[in-house]
């Protein structure tokens, strides 16, 4: 009851897109008496938790904040979903997003703009804003996004909270709607790297309904608890600190707190890399194709939206269903999609980019044999404002330069609320370790905050 008055108290920011009333207020209370009739309780009992609108909850609406799957109904749970049920936690409600995960400002969902609700005249970042300014705002105490290229490191900084993406295989993606699979994982936003933690314990692991998934046992929480005094040996790279988009007050922050983990005897260095210029390249030509790939299935025939209009040959009602369904972002990324897959144009794009990835891959594991962890900068600035940037997407896309990264290698990643800008935003810190090594990652995580 009190998250929900909470929500009530903050739909100007427009955070959910649909609020689980009666339905959570009932599951409340049956949690309560199945436990006292049993005695048991789950790992996340009565834990109130949102979920951006891009993963599945049997019978509930699912639109990935896109008019094309207007009046869609999810006829099973994401993996995820199923098992926070089975640990006894209550969704509370459906969060909005950029259309399909698309943008990095929740200025492209067909529902209206998520507000940041520590200025509401600046963006929540995005595209997982709704679950951002839903832990920011307290409307829940958690929230599961995606992020397949920032989408919850990104918005967590601009709001002050936690945003983990896990490894890449380490969460199901079954009931996620994919924008681009090799690069696509439900990330976690908390207040707390214990909350993290615990729901990723929860949330992790096999799962016969995605081939992508690690079958790697998911270390418990407990293992997350020990080793608080563990020495850490930590990279950064000087390119990514002495880059000309990056504001100046962040980087002074970086390199304050590079001064003080190694004064808790920590090691900490600066290393070359020399291909930060490449990855936003790479990730948009791969994830476009991918997505190009992904959402052909929204025909107008199988799911959602459908063109009114009468007697249409079939190729003119696809064409008129998926443009009056799809937003201008969406429909950009899958011309670019199926531009850089065309047969002209696939090895000077989409195989280039491949191997791109490849290399990017390889040097990352080198820099890995001899540090436990990388810090980045999570952004290039703090939150700005609605519209400074959605008439300039090659801005906006440049912005992610810092994100993109641990998507395309793979690897888990975590923004920490460590500062406030002059300008009264707050912004974090990006803490990065190898592929499957996600409890390290929130021990030292912790040992930062
Ligand atoms: N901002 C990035 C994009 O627009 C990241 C999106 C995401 O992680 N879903 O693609």
């Amino acid at each position: 009851q009190y998250y929900l008055d909470q929500i009530a108290k903050n739909t100007h920011l427009n955070a959910f897109l649909e609020v689980y009333t009666d339905e959570a207020l009932d599951r409340a209370k049956s949690l309560d008496e199945q436990r006292a009739q049993s005695g048991i309780s789950g790992k996340l009992h009565g834990v109130v938790i949102g979920l951006k609108d891009v993963i599945s909850y049997k019978n509930h609406s699912l639109t990935a904040s896109s008019k094309i799957l207007e009046g869609y109904e999810s006829v099973y749970d994401a993996t995820a979903v199923a098992h926070l049920l089975q640990e006894g936690a209550i969704i509370i409600g459906r969060q909005n997003c950029d259309e399909f995960a698309m943008g990095s400002s929740n200025e492209n969902s067909a529902y209206g703009n998520v507000l940041n609700a520590k200025d509401n005249s600046r963006v929540p970042g995005g595209s997982s804003g709704g679950s951002a300014v839903a832990v920011q705002a307290g409307l829940c105490m958690v929230s599961l996004g995606s992020d397949t290229g920032g989408s919850v490191r990104q918005p967590a900084d601009f709001c002050g909270i936690i945003g983990f993406k896990p490894s890449y295989g380490r969460v199901s993606r079954y009931g996620l709607i994919a924008y681009a699979s090799s690069f696509d994982q439900i990330g976690i936003f908390g207040n707390t790297v214990s909350d993290v933690a615990k729901v990723l314990e929860v949330i992790a692991g096999e799962d016969d309904f995605d081939s992508t998934v690690s079958n790697e046992a998911v270390p418990s929480f407990e293992s997350f608890k020990a080793n608080k005094d563990r020495k850490y040996k930590i990279a950064y790279f000087d390119q990514a600190l002495q880059a000309s988009v990056l504001d100046g007050e962040i980087k002074d922050n970086i390199l304050q707190t590079i001064d003080s983990l190694k004064e808790s005897g920590h090691e900490v260095e600066a290393i070359d890399f020399d291909f930060l210029d490449y990855v936003v390249p790479t990730y948009y030509v791969l994830t476009t194709a991918e997505a190009s790939s992904n959402l052909s299935r929204f025909d107008g025939v199988k799911y959602g939206h459908r063109t009114a209009i009468p007697n249409l040959d079939l190729d003119t009602f696809y064409k008129k269903s998926r443009s009056e369904g799809f937003g201008a972002e969406v429909k950009n990324r899958i011309m670019l999609g199926s531009f850089v897959l065309s047969s002209g144009y696939f090895d000077a794009y989409f195989t280039k980019a491949q191997k791109v990835r490849r290399i990017l891959s390889e040097k990352t594991k080198a820099i890995f044999e001899k540090y436990d962890a990388i810090i980045l900068p999570t952004v290039t600035a703090p939150a700005f404002k609605f519209g400074e940037k959605s008439t300039n997407p090659l801005e906006m896309y440049l912005s992610d330069i810092y994100t993109v990264f641990a998507n395309l290698v793979g690897i888990p990643a975590i923004s920490l609320p460590l500062y406030t800008h002059s300008n009264g935003m707050p912004f974090g810190l990006q803490v990065l370790t190898p592929a499957m090594q996600d409890t390290l990652l929130l021990q030292l995580s912790d040992s930062i905050m």
